[in-house]
């Protein structure tokens, strides 16, 4: 008989954050494949019968390719398994969820998906940014870094206003920023970086456009990190920036909205 692959958002990497829908889809897999995103430490009690097979990808290094892990997806599922595809964040949400669904659906295996609390919200959220607030931001916008924005995408993006979120934000830092400067944002406007969220090397640090370039360097700053560009930056909660020892922060306090 044939099986079935769920793919389950894991959400950003705290086990309180997994819906009860992805702990159930686990609890019943055969197989589970993850990767470092996904929050997989206590895979082994979560899928206690599971295969667990880590397809993790390294930035620039993929141990298995996109289409390995369709091919796993698809052969484990016709070997009659229950096949779990743990995602970090939302499935949906930059995770080649949905080229996993179409290569399920081409070779006939059934296939659902559970949507999981993805990091270009709950990130923000760990640091005490909110992505909107009344009479700051009402819209915001998550941008994939992973390459550098059009000239085009850059004006629109720099005209909209609003909270801008960037996944995969790291490497392509220095072209938004200046790009978006190019395009008339402001100068001061904060730029936050959270790294890690959720886990204990969390670390946050506040810029703004003119100066994040620098303050991500002297900071060290690593993926995988969301970065928030906005005026909602301003209401961050005080307590995590101080505790990581952020740059700006008595600025950000005293400035206020
Ligand atoms: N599907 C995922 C996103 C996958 S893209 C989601 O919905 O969250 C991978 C990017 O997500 C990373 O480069 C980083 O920008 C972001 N990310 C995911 N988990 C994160 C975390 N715990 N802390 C910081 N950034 C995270």
């Amino acid at each position: 008989m044939t099986g079935r692959v769920t793919l389950v958002g894991g959400g950003p990497g705290a086990e309180h954050l997994m819906t009860v829908g992805a702990l159930r889809a686990l609890a019943d897999a055969d197989v589970v494949l993850y990767d470092r995103l996904s929050p997989h430490e206590r895979l082994s009690e979560l899928a206690p019968r599971a295969l667990l097979i880590n397809v993790g990808k390294l930035p620039g290094h993929h141990p298995v390719s996109q289409k390995g892990i369709e091919l796993l997806l698809v052969d484990h599922a016709r070997a009659g398994c229950h096949v779990v595809r743990l995602k970090g964040g939302d499935p949906y949400v930059f995770g080649r969820g949905s080229e996993e669904v179409i290569a399920c659906r081409a070779a006939g295996i059934p296939v659902e998906v559970i949507p999981g609390v993805t990091s270009a919200i709950s990130v923000p959220a760990a640091a005490g940014i909110p992505l909107t607030h009344r009479g700051v931001s009402k819209l915001f916008t998550v941008v994939s870094g992973h390459a550098p924005l059009s000239e085009e995408e850059l004006q629109h993006l720099a005209a909209l206003g609003g909270t801008i979120v960037v996944l995969m934000g790291v490497g392509t830092l220095p072209h938004l920023a200046a790009g978006l400067r190019r395009h008339g944002a402001a100068a001061d406007l904060p730029v936050a970086i959270i790294e890690r969220g959720y886990s204990n090397g969390q670390k946050t640090t506040i810029s703004n456009l003119a100066e994040v370039v620098t303050d991500a360097t002297r900071a060290g700053v690593a993926a995988p990190a969301v970065l928030v560009v906005g005026e909602v930056v301003r209401l961050a909660d005080s307590g995590d920036l101080v505790a990581a020892g952020v740059i700006h922060s008595a600025e950000l306090m005293t400035e206020g909205l």
